[in-house]
């Protein structure tokens, strides 16, 4: 019997992009991978955005993450930009390497863009072959997921696949697509591309697109847009820091107008404590090093703000007055975030003086022992585990008295002290030697290990009985493992 009335409706798509017109995107179609298979879907995912999770697995949805065929209702297309990357202005970027493939509106009427990435070459591709590898594409796919439990802004990935298509890089690997979701895949990019040609009118008509359609309240008031937006960069930074994320390539055509985590390429989470540590081995200045990654972001939003002057004042110097005032948006907003996430990390509900010292030395205190920085903060409410971690235990001993005392000038009950320091802290994250495992497994066709990475970071802040593995200091090997650029 056909069952006419019971599987929910597929929404309706449109072709995104938020300024519809040519100059913005070109159309163009993907170069499918025909053979390519589902590896992982987010059912849970599926469920906000309003699809119907048999059809995440059927193969209507395959085909359209092989790039075989088109949404319904829309037609894709790739878009133009440009970028500093490591400091250098190019003027000509663009997706490369990705379809922009459609959008629509979930129950909650949130708008939703859909991006193929890895699905063929684009008139943007200079050259490249417009694909990504399985490696790659695992680890986008993972961290979007990942740091979207941690509570971090981020684009979402709905599903990837993989194919038999072989790809050249260092060494011959698997073609792979992943399907990535967000309300706007905007770049400070698209801006600065239109800017660098002289063309405010462009860069206005593209502010006024995106205004309209991601901060409907701020329509016409350019200064406060940007000031939100520099607002939201400077606390995705500070949300990156706590949780040790590094990003890797944080050139300007990779930050979000939106303030999400975008483009996940050599990313890294720290493992051994070191401030100044490089995730990304093209990276040789350490230009996006750990400690660098909050001045970059400041960096990054001037480069924003000097692309949209022009929205500012007519006069230049009138502008860049205007700008520089909105500039300080940044500091505040970091120093607000920053110093709010570090007291939640060390479970301090008052403020008092002392407490930047404090944190600060414990900061000191495990870089100078190159600690493990996810489980120093995870046990520093359980004193035996943490006991173990730390070699220099005089200084640690020193360190905890003092802490001790602060605590005590507070009310708060250890057992809720700690319940929000384990809210704050979190036990599983996409270490790098983790990922490399389930890689190792997906290129034989095994994505059980990744199967059940993705259940412990789905939930880090809380322990999950048979995963104690995805919690444990990472192996010698893990310090071997580099990551680059080239994916
Ligand atoms: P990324 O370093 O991944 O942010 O990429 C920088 C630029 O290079 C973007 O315009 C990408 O679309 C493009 N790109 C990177 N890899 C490829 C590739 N394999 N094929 C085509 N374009 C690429
Ligand atoms: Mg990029």
């Amino acid at each position: 019997m056909v069952n006419t009335h019971s599987a929910p409706a597929l929404p309706r798509f449109e072709t995104a992009f938020e300024a519809l017109d040519p100059a913005f995107c070109t159309p163009c179609a993907p170069t499918p991978l025909d053979d390519l298979q589902l590896v992982h879907a987010q059912t849970a995912l599926g469920h906000t955005l309003g699809l119907p999770t048999d059809w995440l697995h059927s193969d209507d949805f395959r085909q359209i993450l092989a790039g075989a065929a088109p949404l319904p209702g829309a037609a894709p297309q790739a878009s133009v930009y440009a970028g500093h990357q490591f400091g250098v202005f190019v003027p000509q970027l663009g997706d490369g390497r990705a379809h922009l493939i459609g959008r629509h509106q979930a129950p909650d009427h949130q708008l939703w863009s859909w991006q193929l990435k890895g699905s063929g070459p684009t008139p943007y591709s200079r050259g490249a072959d417009g694909r990504a590898v399985l490696r790659s594409t695992l680890r986008e796919y993972v961290a979007s997921e990942a740091l979207h439990a941690l509570g971090i802004p981020t684009t979402r990935a709905l599903a990837f696949g993989v194919s038999q298509q072989p790809v050249q890089r260092e060494r011959t690997e698997r073609a792979a697509i992943v399907l990535r979701m967000a309300p706007s895949f905007l770049r400070f990019g698209h801006f600065q591309f239109w800017a660098a040609r002289g063309q405010a009118d462009r860069v206005r008509q593209l502010a006024d697109a995106v205004i309209a359609q991601h901060f409907p309240a701020l329509v016409g008031r350019y200064a406060d847009w940007l000031t939100e937006i520099i607002r939201r960069t400077a606390r995705l930074m500070a949300q990156w820091q706590t949780v040790g994320f590094c990003h890797g390539v944080m050139n300007s055509d990779n930050f979000s107008i939106l303030g999400l985590t975008l483009d996940y390429g050599p990313y890294g989470f720290l493992d051994a404590f070191d401030p100044q540590h490089i995730c990304n081995h093209s990276d040789d200045a350490g230009r996006y090093a750990w400690d660098q990654q909050p001045q970059v972001g400041q960096w990054n939003c001037a480069r924003l703000l000097e692309a949209c002057l022009p929205l500012l004042n007519e006069d230049d110097n009138a502008a860049i007055e205007q700008a520089n005032g909105i500039m300080g948006a940044y500091a505040a907003a970091y120093t607000d975030a920053i110093s709010a996430r570090w007291r939640a990390k060390f479970g301090l509900a008052t403020q008092q003086p002392e407490d930047d010292a404090l944190m600060q030395d414990y900061l000191r205190l495990i870089a100078r022992g190159r600690h493990d920085f996810t489980l120093c903060f995870r046990h520093l409410p359980r004193r035996a585990m943490l006991m173990d971690l730390v070699l220099d235990q005089s200084a640690l001993k020193d360190w905890l008295a003092r802490y001790d005392a602060r605590l005590a000038r507070e009310s708060m009950a250890q057992s809720t002290r700690t319940a929000a320091m384990d809210a704050a802290n979190p036990l599983y994250v996409a270490r790098n030697h983790l990922l490399e495992l389930a890689i190792r497994a997906a290129e034989h066709d095994d994505f059980s290990v990744l199967e059940r990475l993705m259940q412990a970071l789905q939930h880090p802040f809380t322990e999950q009985a048979g995963l104690d593995d995805l919690a444990a200091l990472p192996p010698n090997w893990a310090a071997a493992l580099s990551v680059s650029c080239s994916s």
